[in-house]
């Protein structure tokens, strides 16, 4: 006879794993079934001749203890398996006209800094990060409340107005209600490729937390990378008696007179559940569930979401510590700008035209930060570019080499104008690119934040919902609210239990 589970989780990404950890804790049965063979999906590392990688994580906001962002971290149990390093700076933005480095937890530093490049703005400047942070207390308010959650809907126009008053307006819609200057808007966005979309098109909704979060309580790594992260929420479930399937993809999603029953997993078979809750594209819930189970209507809307842009990054372990290249150890992320605009960047990227003066790129010296992770004397760096999937995913096997080739060559020559000579310190070069998002993840089109976060498809009530109209289905990580990040698929854990269990 197949095991009886309160609830089974398709995919251990972040969203998964915290939810798992938020419902063993409460005493439920839970199961969580992965595809591949470690768990964590993006929140995940990986070694190469004793270099251990962190697939994803560039920079986690707000995960110090006091701040909002950790009480997520505290309630799924893992604030004391875990240490989260902070980095030196959030970040330097680097391009023709501007060079700032953004110091760690320090507003006021930015704002002067802002003042330096902008004198004409200081005004502008103060108005607009006043409201940003009364913004950021009504977010915070929202989502940490501990009212439950029609409580918080209803009161939403009289407590936290402005999640509505904003929450539907693009980024630059918001900055343009306190400045015109087109340049200190883009400047001010700096972060845009963390959530894939330039100013003009990201939510303000999506955007409006993680901006102030970072700058208000700092960016961090994980101490041994996010796997440390992932492992640790393993070990809560399986404290509280829940298990984690790895090597064992599910393929179906058993659905009787409406409702879930369980799901058909490689290892086990049929495991019986009251709830099924997916962690991976909507796409392929609705293939395993059976397209006959939803309306017409609800396919068809689903299908019309865009995905999110795609990402190319190389992961480089290098024969020497990074101080021997000229790189301090106060340095961690540098964003690179060329002289285009955003919008102009991101439209390149998406026809995946990706040449050194039109598309905007980043380092991250990610041995500065915890050096346990390369062997001794020796340091890691990361090269990250936003690209679209299409020209990705068309490709025939050579011209596929090729193209990774090409795009390795071009960061690591970008990357050369700031550290001469590095390459011939590389002792280990692995890019990660579309279609290795897909291999690894089955995301769609090499999808590395869910759905886009443009004002179609983002907050409160645009955002793909939670709950599917069968019975017992739940959708949990980037695809859903508020969407992707680590802090993002760990809320949207978070705000699925306090809503439906
Ligand atoms: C290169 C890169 C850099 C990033 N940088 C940052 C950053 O600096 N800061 C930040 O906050 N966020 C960052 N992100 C985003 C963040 O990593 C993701 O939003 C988040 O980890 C996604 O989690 P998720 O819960 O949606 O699940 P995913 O990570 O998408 O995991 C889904 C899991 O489901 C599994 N699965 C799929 N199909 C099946 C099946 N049929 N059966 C069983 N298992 C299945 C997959 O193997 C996978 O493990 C980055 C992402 C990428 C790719």
């Amino acid at each position: 006879m197949s095991e009886q589970y309160d609830t089974v989780f398709v995919g251990s990404g972040l969203g998964a794993l915290a939810t798992a950890s938020l419902l063993a804790q409460r005493g439920q049965k839970v199961l969580v079934v992965e595809k591949h063979n470690i768990p964590g999906g993006y929140a995940s590392n990986f070694r190469r001749k004793g270099f251990n990688f962190d697939v994803s994580l560039h920079s986690f906001d707000g995960v110090v203890r006091g701040a909002e962002s950790f009480k997520v971290i505290e309630a799924c149990g893992v604030a004391d398996k875990v240490e989260f390093l902070h980095h030196p700076s959030l970040y330097r933005y680097r391009s023709q006209d501007v060079d700032i480095t953004v110091g760690h937890r320090d507003l006021e530093g930015y704002k002067r800094e802002l003042f330096r490049f902008f004198p004409d703005e200081v005004d502008n400047i103060n108005r607009l990060f006043s409201e940003s942070l009364r913004n950021y207390n009504d977010m915070c308010g929202f989502l940490y409340s501990r009212k439950p959650f029609w409580m918080r809907f209803i009161a939403t126009p009289m407590v936290y107005p402005r999640v509505l008053r904003y929450g539907h307006e693009t980024v630059d819609h918001y900055f343009s209600r306190f400045t015109s200057n087109e340049r200190l808007k883009e400047v001010l966005s700096a972060q845009w490729s963390y959530y894939g979309l330039p100013a003009k098109e990201l939510a303000f909704g999506y955007f409006s937390y993680p901006f102030i979060d970072y700058l208000q309580n700092g960016g961090y790594s994980i101490k041994g990378g996010s796997q440390a992260l992932s492992n640790a929420l393993v070990e809560v479930i399986e404290h509280h008696g829940g298990r984690v399937e790895l090597e064992s993809v599910v393929s179906q999603i058993v659905v009787e007179r409406g409702r879930v029953s369980g799901v058909v997993t490689r290892k086990s078979g049929m495991v019986k559940a009251r709830n099924v809750i997916a962690n991976i594209s909507p796409h392929a819930v609705v293939e395993m569930a059976g397209e006959s189970n939803f309306k017409a209507r609800y396919l068809a809307r689903m299908r019309e979401l865009k995905l999110s842009v795609s990402g190319f990054q190389v992961y480089l372990g290098l024969k020497c510590p990074l101080s021997e290249l000229g790189v301090g150890a106060e340095e961690y992320i540098h964003f690179f700008s060329p002289e285009k605009t955003q919008q102009q960047q991101y439209e390149h990227m998406q026809a995946g035209e990706l040449h050194a003066d039109n598309t905007s790129w980043s380092i991250n010296y990610f041995s500065n930060i915890d050096p346990s992770m390369v062997p001794p004397g020796k340091s890691s760096l990361g090269l990250f570019t936003l690209t679209g999937a299409d020209s990705w995913h068309s490709l025939n096997k050579l011209d596929y080499r090729q193209k990774k080739r090409e795009l390795v060559e071009l960061l690591i020559s970008n990357a050369e104008k700031v550290i001469p000579g590095l390459r011939n310190y590389i002792e280990v070069c692995e890019a990660g690119s579309p279609r290795t998002m897909t291999k690894f993840t089955n995301n769609p089109e090499g999808a590395i934040y869910g759905f886009e976060q443009n004002i179609r498809q983002s907050g409160l009530f645009n955002r793909f919902p939670q709950k599917y109209p069968i019975k017992g289905l739940y959708q949990v990580g980037a695809w859903t609210f508020p969407g992707a990040g680590f802090i993002g698929t760990m809320l949207s854990a978070r705000l699925l239990v306090d809503r439906y269990f």
